[in-house]
């Protein structure tokens, strides 16, 4: 079960208060989560992380710092985002209990993360295009949002729940068939972006809307990198024409 627990990445997204970061490292030891990578935090390394870790102070030594989300998920093969407030999501947005049975089985396959966002302002449009589902703690609708480290805290438990309830798979030795990176679907879309530019499918100057609904199709649907090669290799073939030259008036 620790191995699993491992292996569930939290990624905190533009902290504004170190004291939320010191937090954070606490609610994340107390429930056996080790992973913790800040993105791009106001204030960091700061005193007052140190003192609200309060013994956890080893995972803020062996915390990263990156300037992207999207080096922060390179390697994951599933990232779920956490939200305060419904919008208009085209993936799926699940309750804690099931975003972490679901993590914590897909964890047995490569590293996953949980995604958290500003104190102010959340996580933005974009960042949230990195992730494959979303999950949102059910709060009263007319005062939603949670302090940052007690959203970890409440998702971090549900994560160690159903690592204890349901007996994990332990990592199998040869995967035939492994789970696509983000790394490995953001080099899908770049293709697909230059491929449909290229058979004029897409505007370049208007790129925005189609490709971030056929980012949520993919995302939503758990692509191997198996089947992420096949994708670019069709992708690679369309941009060539198909074998004979386009057809143009
Ligand atoms: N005003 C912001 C709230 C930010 S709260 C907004 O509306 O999005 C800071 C962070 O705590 C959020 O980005 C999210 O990661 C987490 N959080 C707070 N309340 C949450 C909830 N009800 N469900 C899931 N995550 C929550």
């Amino acid at each position: 079960m620790q191995d699993t627990l491992r292996r569930i990445r939290v990624i905190l997204v533009g902290t504004t208060h170190p004291g939320n970061i010191g937090s954070t490292a606490r609610a994340m030891k107390t429930m056996g989560l080790s992973d913790l990578v800040l993105v791009d935090p106001r204030h960091f390394p700061a005193a007052e992380a140190t003192t609200l870790a309060a013994g956890a102070d080893d995972l803020l030594v062996n915390a990263r710092v990156l300037q992207r989300l999207e080096e922060a998920v390179a390697g994951c093969v599933w990232v779920v985002g956490t939200t305060a407030r419904r919008r208009g999501h085209s993936v799926p947005v699940l309750a804690p209990d099931a975003a972490a049975r679901d993590l914590v089985a897909r964890a047995a396959r490569g590293p996953v993360a949980l995604v958290f966002g500003r104190e102010s302002s959340g996580l933005s449009n974009d960042e949230l295009d990195h992730c494959n589902a979303l999950v949102q703690i059910p709060t009263d609708p007319g005062f939603s949002s949670l302090n940052l480290a007690a959203a970890v805290q409440v998702l971090a438990y549900a994560c160690r729940m159903a690592a204890l309830e349901h007996a994990v798979a332990s990592p199998p030795a040869y995967d035939p068939d492994p789970p696509a990176t983000q790394a490995e679907l953001e080099g899908l879309f770049e293709h697909y972006l230059r491929a449909l530019v290229r058979i004029e499918f897409l505007d370049p100057e208007k790129p925005r809307h189609l490709m971030r609904r056929l980012r949520h199709l993919y995302l939503r649907a758990g692509l191997s990198a198996s089947e992420v090669r096949i994708l670019r290799g069709i992708l690679t073939h369309t941009e060539r024409g198909g074998g004979r030259p386009l057809d143009r008036p």
